[in-house]
């Protein structure tokens, strides 16, 4: 839609370049949700497109994705074939609802900072226990796990003008193994529940990350596989009532008894192999 509130759109060459922040500007990324609504309070769109980040780079320490790569082009990533876990790039490339435009204008960063209980990019990189590097306005970078990062239902840590940079996937999460539920009610529709448990080979651990059925990411550490009676109960004790998230796609209830039964499923997954 047209945003006729907006008068400019600025278009940095270098972060140097990124003008000083006032109220009513925002950053403008893929645009896929900016253009959705009106965005009465904006006058100034700052477009990080310009900036020319490249959008994945491959190292021995794992993968840097910046905040400008696109869904589709994460997807489309060659990963190196002893990232065991690199398959998950394309399942939650998929576990979101969109059109053929939103999946090739949507960046990945622009999908955190929306921070939506059902953000499959938060998923994915909480999941495989991924870093941010945030650059506030009035200071250096500073690096955050992205558990730490959503706080609520379209809610994060950013300060006002404080841009998401790049996410860190560290190469030990990339080799573990994993298994993957998600439930929704249509298909390619928005998640109730996506639900993603990775383990070492060598360590038999479990990390669970429980999301969509929350307002914001859970993530249990086990140092072993629990027991099915364990992990329920670990569940319960870092879920409390107001943290299941309640929307039209499903009661609290609900998103809850699928957490319980998708988690138990990724327990006995990760057990067998
Ligand atoms: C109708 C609709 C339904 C959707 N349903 C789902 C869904 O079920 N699941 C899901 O995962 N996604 C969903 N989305 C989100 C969509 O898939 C995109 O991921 C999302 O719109 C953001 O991507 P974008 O790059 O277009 O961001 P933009 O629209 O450009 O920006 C989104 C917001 O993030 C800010 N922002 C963007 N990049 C940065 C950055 N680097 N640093 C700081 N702030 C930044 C912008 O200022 C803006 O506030 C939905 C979107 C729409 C419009």
């Amino acid at each position: 839609m047209n945003l006729n509130t907006v008068t400019e759109i600025k278009r940095p060459g270098s972060g140097e370049e990124i003008p000083e922040w006032r109220d009513g500007y925002a950053w403008l990324a893929g645009g896929t949700w900016l253009f959705s609504t009106p965005q009465i309070a904006t006058h100034t769109l700052v477009d990080l497109e310009a900036l020319r980040w490249p959008a994945l780079e491959i190292s021995r320490d794992g993968l840097d994705i910046a905040a400008t790569c696109t869904i589709a082009e994460l997807e489309r990533l060659r990963a190196p074939p002893e990232w065991t876990a690199a398959p998950l790039f394309r399942i939650c490339s998929h576990a979101l609802l969109m059109s053929f435009k939103i999946y090739n204008a949507a960046t990945v960063g622009g999908n955190i900072c929306m921070s939506l209980p059902a953000g499959a990019m938060i998923s994915l990189v909480t999941a495989l226990e991924g870093i941010l590097t945030l650059w506030p306005r009035d200071g250096q970078p500073r690096r955050l796990p992205v558990i730490d990062f959503v706080t609520g239902n379209h809610a994060n840590v950013l300060h006002p003008g404080e841009l998401l940079r790049s996410i860190h996937l560290p190469a030990n999460a990339l080799t573990k193994r994993f298994a993957f539920r998600r439930s929704s009610l249509t298909h390619l529709g928005r998640s109730a529940a996506l639900l993603i448990g990775t383990q070492s080979a060598e360590v038999g651990d479990l990390i669970l990350t429980i999301t969509a059925a929350t307002v914001r990411p859970v993530q249990l550490r086990f140092e072993v596989i629990p027991s099915a009676a364990e992990l329920r109960h670990a569940i319960d004790a870092a879920v409390d009532e107001t943290l299941w998230f309640d929307d039209v796609h499903g009661s609290a209830p609900y998103k809850r008894h699928l957490a319980y039964y998708y988690a138990e499923q990724i327990r006995e997954e990760l057990a067998a192999k």
